[in-house]
């Protein structure tokens, strides 16, 4: 079915480790399979001498290339380059990021020159490839996508995370939770069975990133109660976990310290990543790298154990965190009716297990695949924004909350909440009792925080607007009425208006320094056609390049066997391909004219000789 505009929608899964696509198609939500036949593609991005890479393609040349290979964009999309996330993160990261007026940037070598890149090109190039998976599988152009984020992604990363999309040329048609994405993939598996309402909890334990949520679904309703989450709990804390603890045993084996040696470490890593999907069904698995350090190889073995209580405390804060949520939502455990797990990490069974202890012995859920479950339920989502699909889709209700509280700085650096934390969105909410705090202020500030303490500047700062020209009066006199405003992607209007003159102020929390200007995202958008431009050129000159290796080979096989060739043609085209195979090797990286010209130069010589060859 046709969308109402010219092109299709999609749903994104956009992760910190993988990203996953799906869109309706044959009467159904569909995951799309990309150009590998994987239904995930990994968020990887990787810059050559000759060329860009993303997916598939950028992670298996990771070893080779890792300098110039760039993954974990989404953990550092929004965030200051000062975040001590940021700063703790670049430690394991063999890519350079540099700080531009405190944004990280990201620095690679493309085509011999220094590159820059902020988190949300990076991640515009995953958009940009899940697009791409999404066209050649649908044969139409996609122009639109609702896009997944954490639950706790705050206003910052969330407007970061739509910029990447406006960058990679998709109309964002929404930004939604991932946990929220994930009940209503589980509620559209479940609408045959049940219009009976149930309570799930949606656990999504993924690479880098952890989120929780209480939903209510009734028929087609899905009803988000909490959300709540941790942007820096995942898969990957539990690999560095081991590596510490492999290096560890290495050093006390060998006297050998590899900390420093980032090859080994990269080496190390990719095992224990290895080892931990292996321990989510075997008791204890080997570890065994070949000359890891100075020709040492590592020989160990984890059990399943072991890794239990290397991570143990991380698994422990996910319960708690859980605990937090059902409390948010004002809900029993016991009213739980169903415990949705999500995330490549929601497969190691000791989290299963202690999850199975707080809902007093109930199993978990694991009907949905715990890897595709957001981008289907983002492509619901999409499929409903644009008028595409049945009534299966056109019918869904999802009802979303706020996962941070919103509110003003008052005198004494307080903490004046507006909104509070999981309030359905979208919301508009007004207070009225803001008034000036010394005699005869004309100028009042309004700084706008998220975050739960009670102290602002604890709190993270969205931006800041004054109100100016104020009557003089004695302090407390003038008052103000502040009105927030969040739409349906969780992004927020804040206006502050004096109540005696009607003198009006207001901001949308986007152009703060720390985000990215429309100027900004304008110039990044040329980028990015320009990258992809150079990445069909590339294409087109390894065509051409193929072609003519394939011409120059097959002719010289085939005149090669032929029985019908004289003494002197066998000779000029032996000497023809030489010629060639020497011009080939310098000139990998010709134009596809020259790759033409070449073409030509050769079919003068080979051509004759077949066409003789092959006469009677
Ligand atoms: P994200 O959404 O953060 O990109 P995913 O949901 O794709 O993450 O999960 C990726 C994480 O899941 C990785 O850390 C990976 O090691 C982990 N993972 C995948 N399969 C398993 C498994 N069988 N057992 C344990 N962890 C797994
Ligand atoms: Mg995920």
């Amino acid at each position: 079915m046709a969308a109402k505009g010219e092109g299709r929608a999609i749903g994104i899964d956009l992760g910190t480790t993988y990203s996953c696509v799906a869109a309706w198609k044959h009467d159904r939500i569909e995951i799309i399979p990309n150009d590998q036949g994987n239904r995930t593609t990994p968020s990887y991005v990787a810059f050559s001498g000759a060329d860009r890479l993303i997916g598939d393609a950028a992670k298996n040349q990771v070893a080779s290339n890792p300098v110039n290979t760039v993954f974990d964009a989404k953990r550092l999309i929004g965030r200051k380059f000062s975040d001590p996330m940021v700063q703790s993160d670049m430690i394991c990261w063999p890519f350079k990021v540099i700080p531009v007026t405190d944004k990280p940037m990201i620095v690679v070598t493309y085509k011999g020159e220094e590159k820059q890149f902020t988190a949300e090109e990076i991640s515009s190039m995953v958009l940009t490839k899940m697009k791409d998976i999404a066209e050649a599988y649908l044969g139409s152009t996609v122009t639109d996508a609702v896009v997944t984020v954490p639950a706790y992604f705050n206003d910052s990363q969330r407007q970061a995370t739509k910029a990447a999309g406006s960058i990679a040329g998709l109309k964002v048609l929404r930004i939604v939770n991932e946990p929220t994405a994930a009940a209503i993939a589980y509620g559209s598996d479940k609408r045959v069975t049940s219009s009976v309402a149930k309570n799930v909890l949606i656990f999504d334990l993924g690479g880098g990133t952890f989120d929780v949520s209480v939903a209510t679904i009734e028929a087609d309703v899905t009803e988000v109660k909490a959300v709540t989450g941790d942007t820096h709990l995942g898969g990957q804390d539990m690999d560095n976990r081991m590596v510490d603890y492999l290096m560890k045993e290495f050093k006390s084996k060998t006297g050998k310290d590899i900390s420093r040696n980032a090859r080994a470490i990269r080496r190390l890593r990719s095992a224990c990543e290895r080892a931990k999907r292996v321990l989510s069904s075997a008791f204890e698995t080997p570890i065994e790298i070949e000359s890891l350090f100075e020709g040492i190889d590592l020989f160990s073995t984890i059990t399943r154990a072991k890794f239990e209580e290397l991570n143990m405390d991380l698994f422990i804060k996910c319960m708690d965190l859980v605990k937090t949520c059902l409390s948010d939502a004002r809900m029993d455990k016991s009213s739980v009716d169903e415990v949705v797990m999500v995330g490549g990490s929601s497969r190691i069974l000791k989290v299963q297990e202690m999850l199975k202890e707080i809902f007093n012995g109930k199993e978990v859920c694991k009907t949905i695949n715990p890897d595709e479950a957001v981008a289907y339920g983002a492509a619901v989502l999409a499929a409903k924004l644009s008028g595409e699909g049945d009534d299966s889709v056109q019918n869904v209700v999802l009802l979303d909350v706020t996962p941070l509280s919103l509110g003003i700085q008052c005198d004494g650096d307080v903490m004046s909440v507006i909104i509070p934390r999981n309030t359905p969105i979208p919301t508009r909410k007004e207070k009225h009792n803001f008034a000036t705090v010394v005699d005869n202020q004309t100028s009042v500030a309004f700084p706008v925080y998220e975050g739960e303490r009670s102290k602002a500047t604890e709190n993270n700062l969205l931006g800041n607007f004054s109100l100016k020209g104020i009557p003089a009066a004695p302090r407390g006199v003038a008052k103000f009425k502040v009105c927030f405003n969040i739409d349906e992607n969780g992004i927020l209007n804040v206006s502050a208006e004096h109540m005696e003159t009607g003198l009006m102020n207001k901001i949308t929390i986007t152009n703060d320094k720390d985000r990215l200007s429309s100027e900004e995202i304008e110039r990044m958008i040329e980028d990015a056609e320009k990258y992809k431009l150079e990445d069909e050129e590339h294409m087109k000159k390894a065509e051409a390049r193929y072609a003519l290796e394939d011409y120059a080979y097959n002719s010289r096989d085939a005149i090669r066997s032929a029985a019908k060739v004289t003494a002197a043609d066998r000779k000029k085209m032996e000497k023809a391909f030489r010629s060639f195979t020497k011009w080939q090797v310098s000139n990998k990286h010709a134009e596809v004219y020259e790759f033409k010209h070449k073409m030509e130069e050769l079919e003068a010589v080979f051509n004759p000789i077949i066409t003789n060859m092959n006469q009677e």
